[in-house]
């Protein structure tokens, strides 16, 4: 692994450097990252002389093109540590995977006075699948607070565990606040009482190395497209013995043995959940940005994520009015507000000077209800940002707080 070099990751960022008069200073990694040429690349080359469909036909594109989607099945096995290929699914992103848990496991498994834990800091892909399956089973969602700090009040948790706690729904990173959520004691903590572990990490991937077998998660997902890959792809990791007594949630092609008017035998994992012709440039496209990730030094990435972060902090302090909501030691991001000021308002005078950040509520209506806030932005640094993007915003924001 090379050491950690800003400039030559940058430059593999095409979007970063398309106008040198006005670059983009891109701080909304954690709503999507951009893309590294070595993953567009693929996209190109596999429209222009690989394209088939997988697992269908014996010609020869069609194998070749299938070794190396069943491949890329491999690459995300070991990049998550699972214990086994057919652990890892394909989805069209963390939202799906989250549904996909929601609708066949929990659907499946839930009776009337089962209770969900789902955290107060969740997007709302970890909430409302909670919501909907509740109403179907007769289960009940119930909220893990958090405290004021933006972190979940871990005394609450524990208390609130009991024999009725069939699926504990935690993000491993937030992505309002970046708070890290204790999840290796709340997996322990929950199985202790026979629940599984449903681990949000569309966030957390991006910024951990991640060991599903070390944390003993029963489930993890994650979307592509913040982790450099394409958009429309994600993956549902999931403990193989969960997963083989599922049933299934889509029919269609693909995931059938045999299929008469009389019955349909439904063939194994993985082929089971993933019916119709998948995302095929999408599944190589995003092997291809977790192997563009593993030759990088992740932890220098890390280091350099955290100076930017602590040089905006420090440029933007004296700012009357700001305040950080939550500030959370080593996270990627942070969140603020100007007392005073609509957080759209200061978004769209950013904007004008090509800085682009999040305004809102960030898909997370029960956790600013809890901040009582409408709204914040919401600054998210990735390895390509660079000291003169940070510089660059942290201008703009004096210049935006002075004119408001
Ligand atoms: N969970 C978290 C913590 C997220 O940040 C996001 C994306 N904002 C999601 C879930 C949903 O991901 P997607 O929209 O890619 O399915």
């Amino acid at each position: 692994t090379a050491q950690f070099d800003i400039q030559a990751i940058r430059a593999q960022f095409p979007a970063l450097n398309q106008d040198s008069d006005h670059p983009i200073v891109y701080l909304d990694s954690a709503a999507t990252a951009q893309k590294p040429l070595a993953m567009i690349q693929t996209l190109d080359d596999y429209y222009r002389h690989q394209n088939a469909n997988v697992h269908r036909g014996s010609h020869q594109l069609t194998a070749s093109l299938t070794q190396r989607f069943e491949q890329a099945r491999d690459t995300v096995q070991a990049f998550l540590n699972a214990g086994d290929r057919k652990e890892i699914i394909w989805t069209r992103g963390a939202t799906e995977a989250l549904n996909l848990i929601a609708q066949s496991w929990a659907r499946s498994t839930l009776q009337p006075g089962d209770e969900i834990l789902v955290s107060e800091l969740e997007h709302h892909a970890n909430i409302v699948p909670w919501q909907i399956v509740a109403e179907q089973t007769g289960a009940t969602v119930v909220k893990i607070p958090m405290k004021p700090d933006c972190t979940l009040d871990m005394d609450a948790f524990h208390a609130l565990l009991s024999a009725k706690t069939r699926i504990v729904a935690v993000a491993h990173i937030t992505n309002v606040t970046g708070t890290r959520n204790p999840i290796e004691t709340m997996i322990a903590a929950a199985h202790a009482q026979g629940a599984v572990v449903v681990v949000d990490g569309a966030q957390g991937i991006v910024h951990e190395a991640v060991d599903v077998q070390a944390l003993d998660a029963d489930f993890y997902v994650f979307s592509g497209h913040k982790l450099f890959g394409p958009s429309g792809i994600g993956v549902l990791y999931g403990k193989q013995a969960l997963l083989e007594a599922m049933p299934p949630w889509h029919g269609g092609g693909k995931m059938v043995e045999k299929v008469s008017f009389d019955g349909t035998r439904f063939t194994g994992l993985p082929g089971k959940f993933e019916a119709g012709t998948p995302n095929i440039s999408g599944v190589i496209a995003l092997a291809e940005s977790i192997h563009w990730l593993n030759s990088l030094d992740r932890a220098g990435a890390e280091q350099h994520i955290h100076a930017l972060r602590q040089q905006a902090l420090d440029g933007i302090k004296n700012i009357e009015g700001l305040r950080v909501i939550g500030l959370q030691p080593d996270a990627s991001l942070f969140s603020f507000v100007v007392d005073g000021v609509h957080h759209q308002d200061i978004a769209t005078l950013l904007d004008q000077q090509n800085i682009t950040l999040r305004a809102g509520n960030h898909c997370a209506h029960p956790m600013l209800n809890a901040l009582g806030l409408t709204g914040t932005l919401r600054v998210s640094f990735a390895l390509y940002n660079t000291e003169d993007d940070v510089a660059r915003f942290v201008t703009a924001l004096h210049k935006a707080c002075d004119l408001l």
